[in-house]
This record gives structure tokens, C-alpha cells and sequence, in this order.
């Protein structure tokens, strides 16, 4: 069998004819830039996470940009997230100026409350979680620590869109919460795109015009602003994607329900939660990461077997690349973790044979009987 990590060309494939459709009017009117495909999509994403508003923007790293900069935070502020994120979390904190400030993540992978207590000083402004994997934190915890120290609400939850704490959806517990539609992200698009959630009128009106060169409704510039707008394309290619969205997540569900139940008797392998452990949590598994002290034996053998398999972010935490002002930091559980992890391929092109077959791989490296 040969299972690639991912297939992009799946990210087509399946909806071809549906994709295609969206796309030819579109291309016949000319309506390329803030269009009303791009309405409609952000009304329907907004629906889906229950969130009252969305925002089309460029990325998933400017929508983080964009969000620091409506929360007015720059030069002298200190924005604490978790080193187990993308270095995108990190460089947006950068870009506005203020100092990104890490933390350990713990067991389940996710930023660690008590470490954040630890790290506050008074020049923290802002709380930047992220919800790894398709995880959404212990959001009581987080907020109450918001509450605590007064300290603005901004979610990285690139990863995790339909993911929910308690039933509430990642991106929507704060000031806003970013979401990715890079091509293997859970929902994906053809190229880059990104979108914001805010529960706030203000704040809505302001990361619209900051997206699009400041300018308000009437198009007077009335703020500074950037040009980070979602294509009406990749709009509306997201809009067909997202019917079948909450089913794709069922899908991952499934696959994950598969891995835990083959896998989870294995003493060297460290599984993340289990679809079904913890009812707080709806896990939508954009990544499925594993922990082994013998990572690399096991990604070989799963290599010579046709079975892809990747290691997120260069097996590096944001404090572990050189040069970046991070060279002071220790964050022993995190380093521990970046020595162990590694991710099996998670996504819905994949068949319950294939997945059979990669625990079965799995179970036969460790010498067991599948
Ligand atoms: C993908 C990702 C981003 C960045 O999104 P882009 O759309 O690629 O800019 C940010 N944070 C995390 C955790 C991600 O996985």
C-alpha cells in the first residue's frame, strides 16, 4: 500500500464537478475582490461556528495580525502563547511589535494554564492560545485567568475550526479567534485564505477596515490598514467545501476512534485523547500526533511500508529556533515532547483499509500480532 501523508489532490478531486460549478460564474463576471460570495461564506462559516460575525482575510497568520492590532497592541506589551504552536503565532505577536512570551503546553498538547500564571507581568496584555490539533483548551480555565489579570482574549485556533469546549465553538471566546484555510487545514482552500471571529459589533467594523486599507463602507480611509482580504474565489470554493464540512469531521472522528482503539494498548506509543474520553472536549483531530521514544526507527519502518508520516514544524517549539531573541528560554515538558512527537496521516481521503493497515504496521513494529 502506499498512503502519502496527505493528498492535495484530493482537496479537488472529491468535489470536482460541485467546485467547478462555484468557480465558472464567477470567473464569467469578473467578480474577483469583495463580492458577495464572499458574504455568503462568511455568513454560513459564521453560522456553523455560532460565532456573530466572520471576517474573510488573506491567511490564517495575518488574521492573527490583524486581530492584535484591533486590540491596539504593540511596543512594550508582552502577549503570552504556548511554544508547542506554529512559529506564525509567534511572528504575528512580532509584527506589531509587542513580545511574544512562551509557555509549556501539557499533557494533552494544549497551552498550560499554570505556566501562563507564572509568566504574567505587568506588561502582559493579551492571552494567545492555540487550539492545537483540533483541540480546543479547558476554556474555563483560560478565561478565568483573562478575568483574573485583565488580559485580552485572542484564540489561534488555525487548527480547529468546529472544534468545541463545552459545546462552544474554538475562535469565539474572545476578542476574536483566527482560522487557516491553507490547503491541509481542515477546511481548506486552493492557495491561502484565513478568517476572523469576533462576538463584537466594534471590533467587527475595525478588522473589516483594517483588511482592506482602512477604509470604512463609504470607502473614506479612516485608520491605517493592510490589504488582507479572502478572494472571492477561495470564498466560494470554501462555501461549497463547507457543506460537507461537518461530515469531514465526523470522518476524522472516525479514523481517530480507529488509531485509539488499535493503538492504545501500545506502553511506547502516547496517543492523544480519545474522540470519545472527555465530553468537555469535540475534538476534530486536524492533526493526529503521537508520542515514541523510538520516533525515528518507527517513521522508517512506516516509511519502508508505504506509510508517510511527518513531523509538525521541523520537530522544533517556537523557543528552540535559533536567533529569534528565544535563546534564553527552557521549557523542559515542551522539549521533551518535540524529542517524542510526530504525526500519522489524518484526513478524510483516507479509507478505514488504509488506516487498518497503518496500526497494523504500527502494532507489527512493536512486535505484536495484528
Ligand atoms: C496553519 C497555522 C497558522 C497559520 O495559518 P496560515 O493561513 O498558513 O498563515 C497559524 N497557527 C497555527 C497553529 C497553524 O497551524
Amino acid at each position: 500500500m502506499k498512503i502519502p501523508f496527505f493528498r492535495y489532490e484530493h482537496v479537488f478531486g472529491q468535489q470536482r464537478e460541485e467546485i467547478l460549478s462555484a468557480m465558472v460564474p464567477i470567473l464569467e463576471r469578473g467578480s474577483f475582490i469583495l463580492q458577495k460570495e464572499l458574504e455568503h461564506f462568511e455568513a454560513k462559516v459564521a453560522e456553523f461556528a455560532g460565532s456573530k460575525h466572520a471576517i474573510g482575510v488573506a491567511d490564517g497568520t495575518e488574521s492573527m495580525i490583524l486581530a492584535l492590532l484591533a486590540a491596539g497592541i504593540g511596543d512594550g506589551d508582552e502577549v503570552i502563547l504556548s511554544s508547542h504552536t506554529y512559529i506564525a503565532t509567534a511572528s504575528a505577536v512580532h509584527f506589531v511589535g509587542a513580545k511574544p512570551v512562551l509557555v509549556e503546553c501539557r499533557k494533552d498538547r494544549l497551552m498550560d494554564p499554570d505556566d501562563v500564571r507564572k509568566k504574567i507581568s505587568k506588561k502582559t496584555r493579551c492571552l494567545m492560545p492555540t487550539q492545537l490539533n483540533g483541540r480546543t483548551c479547558n476554556m474555563d480555565e483560560i478565561q478565568a485567568i483573562c478575568r483574573e489579570d485583565d488580559l485580552i482574549l485572542i484564540e489561534d485556533s488555525a487548527q480547529a475550526l468546529g472544534s468545541k469546549w463545552k459545546g462552544k465553538c474554538a475562535g469565539i471566546f474572545g476578542f476574536a479567534g483566527s482560522i487557516s484555510f491553507y490547503p491541509a487545514k481542515v477546511l481548506g482552500c486552493f492557495g491561502d485564505g484565513g478568517l476572523l471571529f469576533t462576538q463584537n459589533d466594534k471590533t467587527a467594523e475595525t478588522l473589516r477596515e483594517l483588511r482592506d486599507h482602512g477604509r470604512n463602507r463609504d470607502g473614506l480611509v479612516v485608520r491605517w490598514g493592510l490589504n488582507s482580504r479572502l478572494d472571492n474565489l477561495q470564498a466560494a470554493i470554501l462555501s461549497v467545501k463547507l457543506k460537507v464540512f461537518p461530515q469531514e469531521i465526523e470522518r476524522r472522528r472516525a479514523i481517530a476512534r480507529i488509531y485509539h482503539k488499535r493503538l492504545q494498548e501500545l506502553e511506547d506509543l502516547t496517543l492523544p485523547p480519545g474522540p470519545d474520553e472527555d465530553t468537555d472536549h469535540f475534538d476534530i483531530y486536524q492533526n493526529y500526533e503521537v508520542e515514541s521514544g523510538q520516533r525515528e526507527k518507527l517513521r522508517v519502518h512506516l516509511r519502508n511500508k508505504g506509510v508517510g508520516t511527518i513531523i509538525q514544524w521541523a520537530g522544533k517549539a517556537v523557543h528552540q529556533f535559533h536567533g529569534l531573541g528565544f535563546d534564553n528560554v527552557k521549557l523542559p515538558f515542551t522539549e521533551r515532547f518535540m524529542e517524542r512527537c510526530f504525526l500519522l496521516p489524518m484526513n478524510t481521503s483516507l479509507t478505514d483499509g488504509e488506516v487498518d493497515y497503518i496500526c497494523e504496521q504500527i502494532i507489527r513494529f512493536y512486535g505484536g500480532e495484528s
